[in-house]
């Protein structure tokens, strides 16, 4: 195994987990998930995208996606920049952004998520980078939330993201942040290793050394401000593996404050980082 960001082969074995492993580059210290064997399901499949994970209690989510555009407006100085959503999901950002009047525009790998974003009225493809960038396309801002964990090459992806950016264009990515407390405190058992989608988790050095990498200028990482999931949503993703699933779900939809409870997703906090092109 080669580290794709430092070039070193050296590794060492930080957790294992059922059907992977997580790697720790012993140079620039960034953690890589080994896969051992495949899991059976489709990575992201129609259970992937059949819960709506964020709680919407008291507008806490629309809060926190209208707090990035105005972060956006400031540091682009428009009031309604062009803005390209990669890995938009069902469109919990592009709502507010159209809610906004602002020129959206989300794609995302998954069909399914593509077409709940599409019923909502939002512009949204299903297509890739690389079409963008034959397409010409370019735009003043990039978000992109909770995706580059997802990100086998991320070289690639930012590498494309820039080249889709107007020259001054900025980049806002929020991902775990790998030295939050509760990873200390899960170690091999904390959600964002045992989800299966996830491939690379970083620090702040890590990630701003990858946005370095890839041509980026005036990095600043920061923790991010919370994001909340319902305890709904989150006894349905632990429930398949420890419990009867079903019997769950039927408890689980009788009690409306299990749909409506804000519970951070991480309470210390996302990383955030926003980069000038
Ligand atoms: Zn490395």
């Amino acid at each position: 195994m080669t580290c794709f960001l430092c070039k070193k082969t050296d590794f060492v074995n930080k957790y294992k987990l059922l059907h992977s492993e997580i790697f720790q580059c012993t140079l620039c210290g960034i953690f890589i998930k080994k896969i051992l064997k495949q899991p059976q399901n489709k990575l992201y499949d129609k259970d992937y995208y059949a819960q709506y994970p964020y709680s919407h209690t008291l507008g806490l989510t629309n809060r926190y996606f209208r707090s990035k555009i105005r972060t956006l407006q400031k540091l682009i100085g428009k009031s309604r920049p062009s803005v390209l959503d990669i890995g938009c999901g069902w469109g919990d950002f592009g709502i507010v952004a159209k809610g906004e009047s602002l020129p959206y525009f989300g794609i995302d790998g998954s069909p399914t998520a593509i077409q709940i974003a599409k019923n909502k009225n939002l512009f949204v493809e299903n297509t890739t980078l690389k079409k963008l960038i034959l397409q010409k396309k370019q735009f003043d801002a990039i978000v992109s939330f909770q995706t580059l964990e997802h990100v086998k090459n991320p070289h690639f992806f930012l590498n494309s993201a820039r080249q889709l950016l107007r020259p001054g264009g900025i980049i806002l990515l929020t991902t775990p942040n790998n030295l939050t407390p509760l990873r200390f405190l899960m170690r091999g058992k904390w959600s964002v290793y045992n989800t299966d989608s996830h491939f690379v988790f970083y620090d702040t050095k890590t990630l701003r050394l990858i946005l370095e990498k890839n041509g980026f200028t005036n990095i600043e990482i920061n923790i991010d401000s919370l994001r909340f999931f319902t305890p709904a949503y989150i006894l349905k993703r632990i429930s398949p593996k420890i419990l009867n699933t079903k019997l769950v779900l039927s408890k689980v939809e009788r009690f409306s404050i299990l749909n409506t409870l804000p519970i951070p997703t991480d309470p210390f906090g996302d990383l955030e980082a926003i980069a000038h092109f």
